[in-house]
């Protein structure tokens, strides 16, 4: 079965590929696919909007679809950013760059003491029969004061993780995908899968030569 990953984002592709291309014939992302689609997010979860684009997609192509939506919740700013992550420092109501979103969040977190956060990520695929699965899961953490670290994107220069003593920005990508909310989801999802029967045997191996 073919599946259309629902992004342009080639770090989320190579994520998606490694984790589920054992159970499609072929993964191919929106550009991959030929198609230019913005789906409007105006779900108030992540579940929501991650369901409202897998469900464009695969309403358009007849292809099976997935897609995830992730932000990041501070505790001492009442779960924002949230769904607005993207688009926090944002004037325009469009995407704003994620040096301006830093600057923003760090500027609100200025003398609070509370630096608890969480990154979330909920993904859905959605069949072309009509069937829906839905993972969600969570990267705790801490906003920290200083900027650390070089890899990764978004908000990670300061999402402190007191576990490893570093921020995500700080970790090589394989431990920040071990650790991460967008990781862990993916692979529920991936085992969600494994117990469905039309996915369960995984793709079928290569008969080797003789
Ligand atoms: P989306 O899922 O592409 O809509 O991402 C929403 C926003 O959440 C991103 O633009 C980032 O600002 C933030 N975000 C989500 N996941 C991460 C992450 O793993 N690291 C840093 N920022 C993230």
């Amino acid at each position: 079965m073919k599946l259309i990953l629902a992004t342009n984002n080639a770090h989320k592709a190579r994520e998606f590929r490694e984790i589920l291309g054992n159970r499609f014939d072929d993964l191919v992302t929106l550009r991959e696919a030929g198609i230019e689609h913005e789906t409007v997010e105006d779900g108030v979860t992540f579940a929501e909007n991650a369901l409202k684009k897998a469900r464009e997609i695969c309403e358009m192509t007849g292809c099976a679809a997935i897609a995830d939506d992730s932000g990041l919740c501070v505790d001492a700013l009442d779960g924002e950013p949230g769904i607005l992550s993207a688009r926090y420092a944002s004037l325009d109501g469009k995407d704003a760059s994620d040096r301006a979103n830093l600057d923003l969040l760090k500027r609100n977190m200025e003398g609070v003491e509370n630096r608890a956060a969480r990154y979330v990520c909920a993904i859905a695929l959605v069949l072309p029969d009509g069937r829906v699965f839905q993972t969600e899961d969570t990267f705790d953490g801490e906003i920290g004061v200083e900027e650390k670290g070089q890899n990764g994107f978004g908000y990670d220069p300061i999402f402190y993780v007191p576990a490893y003593g570093t921020t995500a920005a700080d970790m090589a990508p394989e431990l920040k995908n071990s650790l991460s909310h967008r990781g862990k989801a993916l692979r529920a999802m991936e085992a969600k899968l494994a117990d469905e029967a039309m996915f369960g045997a995984g793709k079928t191996p290569e008969k080797e030569e003789t």
